[in-house]
């Protein structure tokens, strides 16, 4: 059954917070809470690592150590992970509180949301991300609540005996005084997400229009209607939780930047892409020397030359998820990435082209244009529009088209080029 609590996303959310569903946190609790008066803050004494390593143990709780005990699951209704995101984890009862009495109120369970904020509880200084989150969250429960300051309190402050409980490592007057301020509208809040990243790509979310949706639909592989409705959010998040960034459904500057990675390397495969059909369609030999012949083989990761950074590339250009300063990489395994990502790449070439007749010399020039010049250029260009109608004097021209670099023409750029429109007339179709 679905419980009482489905209202947090929204109230959340429009308090310009970021949110992440979990999966089946609708139905999820110990029963149903009763009417909510107010909210209990704790922190995880978790791991130090990462945004939110005690997630699964809010669900479904954890055994006994030699120094602890056990833990029964369902442990708060949101976590607040240290990048400021609110996971929402069930809309039930759960059991945070304990024996205890706040304001007069000792039914802890059902009378107070927990929200369990992710700090190792042993000297972790708070973030201000986190922490300016903390504050707005629980105004914003408290304000749909219709419940003033006074009514949030940390577990130290409720439990009883005086003592049991230590979390969370806050001042809580100074929280409650904070809370107050943004209540009544006079606190300095922090901007949330920026709205666009530092190329001025604009964030994305539910309800967006227009082509940056249409450019984010091709890469996560859907059908590109150019509207960011549930189905965007809920591919979105898939990829997200697959780059190991916040699932919160939302296209800003961090997701934007494995977005743009994805679409010049396809390992993610697009959902629209055939089956890999090796032998058939897998780039021949004049299409793997061109593109080793340019792109110069690097067996310690580098930064891109852009950002001084993001993405880091190693071996024939790759890039992903994988890659990052620290990686180093064999010859072999330089090459055998190589040689994936080639079919990868081949593969959605042959989508692109769908039914429109190629030969294997004019297949192996689009490829090596694709890999260099990513599939989201040769989906939009002129050049894949022309071989498509059958023009194919027309196709091998525009490859001089595309020779420029940072708004300069690169010597580099005009012979591959070149060599790729070779390639491409070599191949005739009768
Ligand atoms: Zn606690």
């Amino acid at each position: 059954m679905v419980y009482s609590l489905t209202w947090l996303p929204d109230v959340l959310e429009a308090a310009g917070l970021k949110v992440a569903e979990c999966t089946g946190w609708r139905t999820r609790g110990r029963g149903d809470v009763g009417t909510i008066r107010g909210v209990i803050c704790h922190h995880t004494a978790g791991a130090q690592q990462g945004v939110m390593p005690s997630l699964n143990t809010l669900i479904n709780g954890r055994a006994a150590t030699a120094q602890t005990k056990p833990l029964t699951g369902l442990l708060a209704q949101l976590g607040l992970a240290r990048d400021g995101t609110y996971f929402v984890v069930a809309a039930g009862r759960a059991n945070h509180a304990g024996a205890g009495r706040w304001q007069g109120i000792e039914s802890g369970n059902t009378s107070f949301i927990g929200i369990e904020a992710e700090n190792t509880g042993i000297n972790e200084p708070w973030t201000e991300v986190q922490l300016d989150a903390y504050c707005r969250g629980v105004a914003a429960i408290l304000k749909h609540i219709g419940a003033s300051e006074n009514m949030v309190c940390g577990h130290k402050e409720f439990a009883l005996p005086q003592g049991r409980k230590v979390d969370p490592t806050l001042d809580m007057d100074t929280f409650r005084e904070k809370v107050g301020q943004i209540l009544r509208g006079k606190a300095q809040l922090r901007p949330s997400i920026p709205s666009s990243d530092s190329s001025g790509r604009a964030t994305l979310r539910r309800g967006a229009k227009g082509e940056l949706v249409r450019q984010v639909q091709f890469t996560i592989g859907i059908t590109k209607d150019g509207y960011f409705g549930p189905n965007t959010e809920a591919t979105v998040r898939e990829f997200q939780r697959h780059h190991a960034l916040v699932p919160d459904g939302i296209v800003g500057p961090k997701t934007w930047s494995e977005l743009l990675k994805i679409s010049a390397t396809p390992t993610a495969q697009s959902k629209t892409a055939p089956a890999v059909i090796e032998g058939k369609f897998k780039p021949d030999q004049a299409c793997i020397d061109l593109i080793k012949k340019y792109e110069s083989c690097k067996l310690t990761a580098y930064p891109d030359p852009g950002s001084g950074g993001e993405p880091w590339t190693i071996g024939w250009g790759s890039t992903g998820p994988d890659i990052n300063k620290e990686t180093k990489w064999t010859q072999e395994e330089c090459d055998q990435r190589f040689d994936s990502d080639l079919i990868h790449y081949g593969n959605q070439v042959v989508a692109l082209l769908g039914s429109a007749e190629t030969s294997a010399a004019q297949f192996g020039a689009l490829t090596s244009f694709a890999y260099n010049a990513g599939l989201h250029a040769l989906e939009e260009s002129t050049l894949l529009r022309k071989h498509k109608a059958g023009n194919f004097e027309g196709a091998a021209e525009e490859f001089a088209r595309w020779i420029y670099g940072s708004g300069k023409k690169l010597p580099g750029l005009i012979r591959r080029r070149e060599e790729e429109a070779s390639l491409y007339r070599s191949g005739k179709i009768e």
